[in-house]
């Protein structure tokens, strides 16, 4: 039966990425040799290794503009910490939008003084904070596009003078947006760009060298741009899956192309949580995420009923995140626009029914 996977991390990638993955287990371009067992310092590897780095720049619009690109290990919650021990000489801002940017702010405070300059956590981080200031005299300011576990998305980011990071773990190449506005941009591949085991660290080199402290070579970025993104031992097949996936964005036109289905699919979705009685979204509706869509149930007796029928319909991960319950329907860059249709044929189905 076909599945609809709507898991929000590892999640959906393209099937003809699976196939040539597959493949190069094999046979790696025909070398007989399997991508898995070639050295990374082999010119196929390097290869891979340098097309993805500047894939990564150039389906973001940022070549030529001062920006390295880097696939390091540790997930996005490694950045937690290298963002800090990098970029924190004194006081940095943050933005408090969700349990990821939480989890940043607590790594930073390791390594100096954080400001929270606006916070949702007063409802459950279900709206994305809009009145605030970033104060002129921070390091950085730092925020996260995409809320993958309440499901809102910043639409607007702060104008300011200071250095801009931001977590764009769950919504990277999925729309497009003025890149060149950030100054350091990360994301764990597993949630839009490829299979979980390495992170996409963009970063605009002139912000790097302006702490004292001693940082050690693992976690300082200057050492990793320094060595190509090859200080030790990159985690080679998920970076080789990275850009499997990266070709197939831009085969399908790039960023642009995938917002249009992307902005289809969450349209689809949203319309029938708002026309359906028996749903209802938990998020203020001008920040919902077309990544992550977030809804429960207005009536729970009907929760066996709908979980069967979801579950029949071959539709996996579906299930809300546990700190948040209900349900969420992550809709990545390869999710079909025909997976939303099935959902939303069961959620009328449920209606019809009750
Ligand atoms: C999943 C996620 C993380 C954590 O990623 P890991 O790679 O598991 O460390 C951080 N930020 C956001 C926005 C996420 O969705």
């Amino acid at each position: 039966m076909k599945k609809h996977n709507y898991s929000a991390g590892p999640c959906i990638l393209p099937q003809e990425v699976f196939k040539e993955a597959s493949q190069a287990i094999l046979d790696y371009n025909n070398s007989g040799l399997s991508i898995l067992e070639i050295s990374h310092r082999s010119k196929d590897f390097v290869d891979v290794m340098e097309e993805a780095r500047s894939l990564s720049l150039e389906l973001l619009g940022l070549e030529n503009k001062g920006y390295k690109a880097l696939f390091l290990q540790g997930g996005a919650s490694m950045q937690f910490l290298m963002v800090a021990y990098n970029l924190l000489e004194k006081k940095a801002a943050y933005l408090n939008s969700g349990t990821w940017a939480s989890k940043a702010i607590k790594e930073a405070k390791l390594f100096g003084e954080v400001q929270v300059v606006g916070s949702s956590e007063d409802k459950n981080f279900s709206y994305i904070p809009k009145k605030y200031d970033v104060p002129g005299d921070v390091d950085y300011f730092h925020c996260t596009s995409n809320n993958t576990i309440f499901g809102t998305q910043m639409k607007k980011f702060p104008k300011t003078a200071v250095p801009v990071v931001c977590d764009m773990s769950s919504d990277i190449f999925s729309r497009q947006l003025d890149f060149s506005k950030f100054d350091l941009i990360y994301a764990g591949a597993q949630k839009n760009m490829g299979p979980a085991g390495t992170t996409l660290v963009i970063i605009k080199e002139d912000i790097l060298g302006e702490v004292s402290r001693k940082i050690p070579s693992m976690m300082d970025y200057k050492v990793h741009i320094g060595k190509d993104s090859m200080f030790n031992t990159p985690a080679v097949y998920a970076v080789y899956v990275s850009l499997l996936t990266m070709r197939w964005l831009k085969e399908q036109g790039g960023i642009k192309a995938i917002e249009e289905q992307n902005e289809k699919k969450a349209q689809l979705l949203y319309s029938e949580i708002d026309i359906n009685p028996l749903f209802k979204g938990f998020t203020a509706k001008e920040d919902r995420s077309i990544m992550n869509a977030t809804f429960n149930l207005t009536k729970d007796s009907l929760k066996d009923e709908f979980d069967k029928m979801w579950k029949d319909a071959g539709i996996n991960g579906l299930n809300g995140h546990r700190s948040v319950g209900g349900y969420r329907a992550s809709m990545y860059n390869a999710l079909p626009l025909e997976s939303v249709q099935i959902l939303v044929d069961v959620m009328s189905d449920l209606e019809r029914k009750a």
